[in-house]
């Protein structure tokens, strides 16, 4: 089922970080169509640093086409997969040779670039505005928010409600111990054990129940927590026998996903046991990159590069200048981390891995 110009279909769905990495090193060697429900790609790294600094939005959310100019992007939602093709919500089967999942985590984000960098302004307004503010969540997005709050708007009463025990609780506990030690020196107010069902609260209300019973006055809130993972459309698909209990795509070592010769899964959605992180995505997009280039040119499938789940780290930032930071041996929080992601939300680095122009952001 090759194009008219006798190049492989390969049909990239969900353009996050991996899916876009993926669509532009194929972008040449392949006939290559990009499936998103936007017509932008995000560096998420940078999501809560935009909502104190709107304008740092101009640099994190790209248009798809600044960096694939030379493939099809289909700005809408799939909603199935054949043996052979792609449908997606607008009504349309998009042909594939071969076909790569990349939609890690299903976010409701608008279509278009200029109404998300409304989205942080209106967010900036908000905590500009209020002199408390309550973040439902102690994952990476809420632990991240508190810290962007505290460091930007000191002044202002911060409280951080998180269903677990501990906060960042897919990292080890001692980052979750230095991390709570850290919000707690900014004078965040930390509840943990605790859950505020947003549902029963009206809109405008500037109280809050918990789920024990405690009442939190804050001027506004963010509910950072429970964003779904981007497979519920594969669920009742000819791939569904390779979702796990959790929702996520079993793939070989090839990221292959289990029992399929040319379909295959990478980033977030994927099984692989390892942190969830950008920095892996993308790695899975260079292995199957070169898996791609390899079998499009009629390499043999012996000679495919394989993917070994990564260590045991990750990194939070924490305001503008402090992060935390896991490796396999070690813990480290303070202005070292800091160094490596908080300045700049590692926003320079994934321009440039993603060959955009540095000095030209466009809005
Ligand atoms: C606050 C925060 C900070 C982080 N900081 C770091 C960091 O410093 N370093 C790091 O390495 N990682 C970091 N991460 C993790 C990183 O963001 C993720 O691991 C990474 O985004 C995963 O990439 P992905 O391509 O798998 O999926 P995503 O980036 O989640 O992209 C999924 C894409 O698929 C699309 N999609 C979903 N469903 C569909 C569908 N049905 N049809 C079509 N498209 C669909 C979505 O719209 C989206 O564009 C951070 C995460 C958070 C939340």
């Amino acid at each position: 089922m090759s194009s008219k110009e006798g190049k492989k279909k390969v049909v990239v769905v969900g353009g996050g970080i991996s899916g876009a990495l993926l669509a532009k090193s194929l972008q040449f060697h392949a006939d290559v169509v990009l499936i998103d429900p936007k017509e932008y790609f995000e560096i998420t790294y940078a999501n809560l640093r935009a909502k104190v600094e709107p304008s740092f939005a101009e640099r994190s959310v790209v248009k798809h086409s600044d960096y694939f100019t030379n493939g099809r992007i289909v700005v809408s939602y799939a909603v199935g997969v054949t043996e052979t093709g792609v449908l997606t919500s607008d009504g349309h089967l998009i042909p594939y040779d071969y076909l790569v999942i990349a939609t890690g985590n299903n976010d409701s984000y608008p279509k278009t670039r200029s109404m998300r960098l409304e989205q942080y302004e209106e967010d900036y307004e908000k905590i500009k505005s209020a002199n408390s503010v309550l973040i439902v969540g102690g994952g990476s997005t809420g632990v991240e928010l508190a810290g962007e709050i505290a460091v930007d708007f000191p002044e202002k009463k911060v409280t951080l409600v998180h269903k677990n025990s501990r906060l960042l609780d897919f990292m080890g506990v001692k980052a979750s111990r230095k991390t709570l030690d850290w919000l707690t020196s900014k004078n965040v107010e930390v509840i943990l054990g605790q859950t505020v069902d947003l549902n029963s609260h009206s809109d405008g209300a500037k109280t809050y129940q918990t789920s024990k019973g405690e009442t939190i006055t804050a001027d506004c809130h963010f509910f950072c927590a429970g964003v779904p993972l981007g497979s519920s459309w594969i669920k009742e698909s000819v791939l569904k026998d390779a979702l796990d209990a959790g929702g996520r795509l079993m793939v070989d070592e090839h990221l292959r996903i289990k029992g399929r010769k040319n379909v295959f899964a990478i980033g977030d959605i994927t099984d692989i046991p390892e942190i969830k992180q950008g920095f892996f995505a993308m790695q899975h997009a260079m292995v199957t990159a070169k898996n791609l280039k390899l079998l499009i040119y009629g390499g043999k499938e012996s000679k495919m590069a394989t993917y070994k789940a990564g260590p045991d780290m990750a990194i939070v930032s924490l305001g503008r200048k402090d992060a935390v930071v896991q490796y396999p041996m070690t813990t480290m929080i303070g202005r070292i981390p800091g160094f490596m992601k908080s300045s700049d939300q590692f926003v320079g680095k994934t321009r440039k891995q993603m060959g955009i122009d540095t000095s030209c952001f466009p809005l």
